[in-house]
């Protein structure tokens, strides 16, 4: 098959890195990629959203397969695109619809999808840009602190977690009428806090049928112990130790069931990845928010502990031939860390030469904003790299990862230093 990865992150080398190990994978383009995912397939400098030069793209090089990465070109209706062009609409596609996708384009749609469906959430009041005295009356009778969403996509900055009822009215004033985050905060949820401790769960499916991926939890804080401004993520583990037998069979039945059941319901064709973040609320798993694509860094220890032919099951996605899949998942823990780049998530410098990447240390290094420059692999984003460390224990999945991490240098490299640790106290504290 040949196959066109769309992204240029840490989860596009990882999917380019798993889908090479298939048999079936001729030939792999990268649109358009980083220098890490230049040594396993060809990048094509085209942006996710040229849809136009995506299609010149896939007909040039007789494309089957095409699997969409970020949100962006999801939302942005990629999957329609290709449905509604019949020199396309023959290729397989991983990844939702532009209704499919607005589980993660529209935070208010997938708040009433949940309620329509029974899926367990936080509670919640939409207001429009016109409702800001509204919005304001209503917070008088929150608890703090309040969780404030921007409905629409906002890079992952727009959620704001208020300490008081004070702040969040000054806070939704901006959302609301200010535009903070332009038209994603033309509508805002005020939504219930939920105390527990996150983890995702993520889903491939063909919209009948479905595989539940490895679980993951990601730590998202630019800090050590959780301080300091929101990112991306900074890093990632896999399994999740509190995700035990007994929570994950209630996501499955409260969650991962019904969210399939309703799309099928309300007739949204799906094929792609549902990633389902969750907050455990003393042992009951509440829905923060859905994703329609994989996670980053999470897919960098996912995707390593899957053992079957990931390509096989893209396909029967893409197909609608899930039915009776099986997959099989390594019982090995994954840990990884993001290496980024000093000053993110705010201002940072690009353009640094990376050194310290040897031939042995690639398998598990995964590139994301990164570029080739004059022979050299430099910094080209905030996340530069992420680096991957399996184990038969977290510990040791861990101490892998530090080591390779240990292992790179730029001038202004940064990473946290604690990517496990609550996990490996959790661990113990368990044990005692
Ligand atoms: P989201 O973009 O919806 O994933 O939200 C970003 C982060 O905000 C999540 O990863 C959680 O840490 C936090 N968050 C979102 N909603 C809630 C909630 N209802 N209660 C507590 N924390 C939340």
């Amino acid at each position: 098959m040949n196959i066109l990865i769309i992204g240029n992150g840490g989860r596009e080398h990882a999917f380019a890195w798993k889908i090479r190990q298939s048999p079936l994978c001729a030939n792999l383009y990268v649109a358009p990629g980083n220098a890490g995912t230049s040594m396993l397939a060809e990048n094509v400098s085209i942006g996710v959203e040229e849809f136009e030069k995506i299609k010149v793209l896939c007909i040039d090089k007789k494309i089957d397969l095409v699997v969409v990465g970020p949100e962006v070109p999801l939302v942005g209706g990629i999957r329609d695109f290709f449905e509604s062009d019949p020199a396309l609409n023959q290729i397989l596609i991983v990844g939702p619809g532009k209704e499919g996708a607005q589980l993660e384009g529209s935070k208010d749609f997938s708040k009433q999808f949940m309620l329509r469906h029974n899926v367990p959430t936080a509670r919640a009041r939409t207001f429009h840009s016109h409702e800001t005295k509204e919005a304001i009356q209503y917070l008088e009778n929150c608890i703090p602190p309040i969780v404030l969403k921007a409905d629409g996509l906002a890079a992952g900055k727009g959620v704001i977690i208020s300490p008081s009822i004070e702040e969040a009215k000054k806070e939704i004033s901006e959302m609301l009428e200010q535009k903070k985050f332009g038209d994603a905060s033309a509508k805002v949820l005020v939504e219930e806090f939920l105390d527990g401790i996150e983890l995702s769960v993520f889903v491939l499916t063909d919209g009948e049928d479905y595989v539940i991926l490895p679980e993951a939890k990601d730590y998202k804080r630019i800090g050590d112990a959780d301080t300091g401004p929101n990112t991306g993520g900074m890093g990632a583990v896999s399994p999740v130790i509190f995700a035990d037998s007994t929570f994950m069979k209630k996501v499955e039945e409260q969650v991962i069931k019904p969210t399939i059941a309703g799309l099928k319901m309300e007739n949204i064709s799906y094929r792609g990845f549902i990633f389902i973040g969750l907050m455990n609320v003393k042992g009951e798993p509440y829905v923060i928010e859905y994703n329609a694509r994989m996670g980053d860094p999470e897919t960098e220890v996912v995707l390593p502990r899957i053992e079957s032919d990931f390509l096989k099951l893209l396909t029967a996605a893409a197909k609608g031939e899930l039915k009776g899949k099986k997959i099989s998942i390594r019982n090995e823990f994954a840990a990884t860390v993001v290496l980024a780049s000093g000053g993110y998530p705010d201002a940072f410098e690009k353009g640094k030469v990376i050194t310290g990447i040897s031939t042995d240390s690639q398998s598990t290094l995964f590139h994301a904003g990164t570029k080739t420059h004059d022979n050299n692999i430099v910094t080209n984003g905030g996340r530069v790299m992420t680096a991957t460390g399996m184990g038969k224990t977290l510990t040791e999945a861990v101490e892998k990862a530090y080591r390779l991490a240990s292992t790179i240098q730029w001038d202004g490299i940064y990473f946290r230093k604690d990517i496990g640790q609550d996990l490996l106290k959790l661990e113990s504290a368990n044990k005692a």
